[in-house]
């Protein structure tokens, strides 16, 4: 994991901090009028988030735990906020799956997990990016398993 990808989780998680005095996906979903829903998906699928007109939608794979909906819901609500989905890249609305491949899918899991356990943001850069890949990888085994 590199290490301006944890600069961009850094600035984004302040960003919310800030912007909306909670880390709770439902909160802020509620804030910025996003409809979450739990949704049946294939079983790759953990979630999806697109823009439909000035609509925001992000739909969450039902079969996951309450733990893996919070936590897939907080990564869709990070590429929301950075406008990952607002390109013409339809490729973004699928993103979710277990396989990831690209920085901006695991920049967007690295906020998710953060956001989770109430990180501080001090302490997001001062431990060493490897720390937060393994940290990670664990989460995905235990609880975004469908
Ligand atoms: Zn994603």
């Amino acid at each position: 994991m590199k290490r301006e990808l944890l600069n961009n989780v850094f600035n984004c998680i302040e960003y919310i901090d800030r912007e909306y005095g909670t880390r709770n996906p439902y909160k802020i979903a509620k804030i910025e009028n996003i409809i979450l829903s739990p949704t049946k998906l294939p079983a790759c699928t953990l979630g999806i988030s697109f823009v439909h007109g000035d609509t925001k939608f992000i739909l969450v794979n039902s079969k996951l735990s309450e733990t893996g909906r919070h936590f897939t819901s907080l990564h869709e609500i990070y590429h929301l906020i950075n406008n990952h989905n607002s390109s013409n890249n339809t490729l973004f609305l699928l993103t979710n799956c277990r396989v990831k491949n690209t920085e901006i899918e695991k920049e967007a899991d690295l906020f998710a997990f953060l956001c989770m356990f109430d990180y501080e943001t001090d302490e997001l850069l001062k431990i060493s990016p490897d720390y937060w890949e393994v940290k990670l990888d664990e989460f995905r085994r235990k609880y975004l398993i469908i």
